[in-house]
C-alpha cells in the first residue's frame, strides 16, 4: 500500500510539474534527486537548479510552448458575455508584441519560456543585464497599470494574459535577488523602466543578514542562505517534534537519510534552526519584515490570517523598485485604483517610497484585509482611502464617475488571485479559467474602462 500510495503521489507531482511547463523527463529525475515528498516549490527550484547546471536548455522545452487555444475552453454564459468585448480586444491586441505577427485563431504555438536568472529587465545595481523595452502601441498613455501573479503557472496562463493586457511581455522576477526569500512572480505593466531605484535601507539578502540570532543553531550540513517563497499557512507542531524525535535519535551528523528528510521539510516550510535540534516556522513578524512590511502591519487578526495575508502579499522592495519611476513623474501625489489590495503591498510600496497616495479607491473582499489597510492607512496617510469589497460591482459606469470626480488614475494596481495556478493547490489548479484565477479578467475590463474613461476626458 505504501508503494501505491507512493507512486500515485510521484504521478500526482508529475503531472503537476508538467502543467506548470516542466519537461516531464526532468520532472521525473526532480523527484528522483528531491524524493516523492518534496514540496512542487522545492521540486520546481530543483529542475532550475539542473538547467542552471546546464543539464538542458530551454531550447528544448517544447511545454513552455504556450497556446491561446484557452480562449475557446471558456464556460458559462457570465463568462462568455465578458469575454464578448475581450475577444474583439484580443484581436486588436494580437501579434502586435515585439512586432511579431502571429494567427489569432488559436491554433499557432508562441513561446513563454521563463527566463533563468530571473531577473526582470534590471535589477538594483545591476545596469550590465538591463535591456530596454518597446512596449506595443495600444499599452501606452494613462492610466500606467500594473498586474501581478505567480510566475509558475499553467501553460499558456501567462501568454493569455499578455495578450489581454495590451501584448506586453511579463517581466519575471524572482525576490530573492532583492531580499532574503524567494517569490518567483510575473509583472506585466506599462511602467518606464529606467532609472529605477530601489528602497533604502537595502533589505538583507540572506537569512543570516536577516536574522543573525539563527546562526547559533545552524548546523553546517543545512546549506539553505535564502528562504523559500513565504506559504499562505504554517507547520505543525507535530512536525517540529518528528524532526527533533529524528535527530535526537541519530549522530552528528545525522545519516544523510536523516538530513535529506529534515531539509525537504525545513524547504518546504521554511522552518529556522532554534535550539539544538529544534526548528521552528517563522513568526508573522519575521514575515512581515521578509516582505518588507512595517512591522506589526497585520498585527490584531489570527495568526492563521496574517500567515494566508503575507502569504499572498507583494514583496515591497520589488515592486517599490518597480513603481520607483513615479516618483519624479507625480510630485503632488498619485490617484491610486488599487485591485485586489489585500494587505496593500502597493500602498506601503508607493509609501515607502515616499510617493504621496491622494486617493486611493481600493477593491477588496476579504473584510480582515480591508480593516488590516485601515488600520495602516489611519497611522500613516492624509489622502483618501475609497473601499469597495468586490471587483464585480465594480462597474463600468461606476468607473466612469470615479474617473471625472478624481481626474483619472494615475496607477492601476493589482494580482488577482492564483488560487487555481499556484501549485500548491494542485487540486484545483484549473489555471486561469478557475472560479478564482479567472477574476484577472475583471482587472483586465476595469483597466481598459478605465482607459477608455480617460480617454473620453
Ligand atoms: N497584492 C496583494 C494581495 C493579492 S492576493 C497584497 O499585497 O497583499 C489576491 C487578493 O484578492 C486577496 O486578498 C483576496 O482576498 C482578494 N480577492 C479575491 N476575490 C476578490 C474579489 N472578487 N474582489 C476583490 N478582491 C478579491
Amino acid at each position: 500500500q505504501d508503494f501505491l500510495r507512493e507512486m500515485s503521489e510521484k504521478d500526482n507531482k508529475i503531472k503537476s510539474l508538467v502543467d506548470m511547463g516542466f519537461p516531464e523527463d526532468e520532472a521525473n529525475m526532480a523527484i528522483t534527486r528531491c524524493g516523492v515528498d518534496a514540496a512542487l516549490t522545492v521540486l520546481a527550484d530543483s529542475v532550475y537548479a539542473s538547467q542552471a547546471a546546464g543539464d538542458c536548455h530551454y531550447g528544448n522545452l517544447s511545454d513552455y510552448e504556450v497556446t491561446g487555444s484557452c480562449f475557446d475552453s471558456l464556460g458559462g454564459r457570465k463568462r462568455a458575455r465578458l469575454m464578448e468585448g475581450s475577444k474583439k480586444k484580443r484581436k486588436r491586441y494580437g501579434g502586435a508584441a515585439q512586432g511579431n505577427r502571429r494567427p489569432l485563431d488559436g491554433s499557432h504555438e508562441e513561446p513563454m519560456p521563463l527566463p533563468n536568472p530571473m531577473v526582470g529587465f534590471n535589477l538594483p545595481n545591476d545596469r550590465l543585464r538591463s535591456v530596454t523595452r518597446r512596449l506595443p502601441q495600444q499599452a501606452i498613455g494613462p492610466p500606467f497599470f500594473y498586474y501581478e501573479n505567480v510566475a509558475l503557472a499553467p501553460k499558456g496562463v501567462w501568454a493569455t494574459i499578455s495578450r489581454f493586457l495590451y501584448d506586453i511581455e511579463p517581466e519575471f522576477v524572482d525576490s530573492k535577488h532583492l531580499c532574503a526569500a524567494a517569490r518567483k512572480r510575473g509583472y506585466i505593466h506599462n511602467l518606464p523602466i529606467e532609472n529605477r531605484f530601489p528602497l533604502l535601507p537595502l533589505p538583507p539578502k540572506t537569512i543570516f543578514e536577516a536574522f543573525p540570532h539563527y546562526k547559533k543553531w545552524w548546523p553546517s550540513w543545512d546549506p539553505r542562505r535564502q528562504l523559500n517563497c513565504l506559504q499562505t499557512s504554517m507547520s505543525s507542531a507535530k512536525l517540529t517534534e518528528r524532526i527533533q524525535c529524528a535527530l535526537a535519535s541519530s549522530g552528528n551528523p545525522p545519516p544523510k537519510s536523516v538530513q535529506k528528510y529534515v531539509m525537504d521539510e525545513c524547504r518546504k516550510w521554511n522552518l529556522v534552526w532554534v535550539g539544538k535540534n529544534k526548528v521552528a516556522h517563522l513568526e508573522p513578524d519575521e514575515v512581515e519584515y521578509l516582505l518588507g512590511f512595517p512591522r506589526d502591519h497585520t498585527r490584531g487578526v489570527g495568526k492563521t490570517e496574517r500567515f494566508k495575508s503575507l502569504g499572498n502579499s507583494f514583496q515591497v522592495d520589488t515592486v517599490a523598485y518597480h513603481l520607483s519611476v513615479l516618483k519624479d513623474m507625480y510630485p503632488n501625489g498619485v490617484n491610486v485604483l488599487s485591485l485586489f489590495t489585500g494587505i496593500g503591498g502597493g500602498e506601503v510600496a508607493l509609501h515607502r517610497l515616499g510617493i504621496h497616495m491622494r486617493t486611493v479607491v481600493s477593491v477588496e473582499i476579504g473584510e480582515v484585509n480591508r480593516r488590516i489597510l485601515r488600520g495602516w492607512w489611519d497611522q500613516t496617510q492624509t489622502g483618501t482611502l475609497i473601499e469597495i469589497a468586490d471587483v464585480k460591482s465594480l462597474t463600468d459606469d461606476r468607473i466612469a464617475t470615479f474617473v471625472r470626480r478624481f481626474g483619472g488614475f494615475d496607477l492601476v494596481i493589482g494580482g488577482s488571485p492564483c488560487n487555481n495556478l499556484a501549485g500548491s493547490n494542485r487540486h484545483h489548479r484549473d489555471g486561469l479559467e478557475g472560479e478564482q484565477s479567472a477574476l484577472f479578467y475583471h482587472y483586465f475590463r476595469i483597466v481598459d474602462a478605465v482607459k477608455s474613461a480617460m480617454g473620453r476626458m
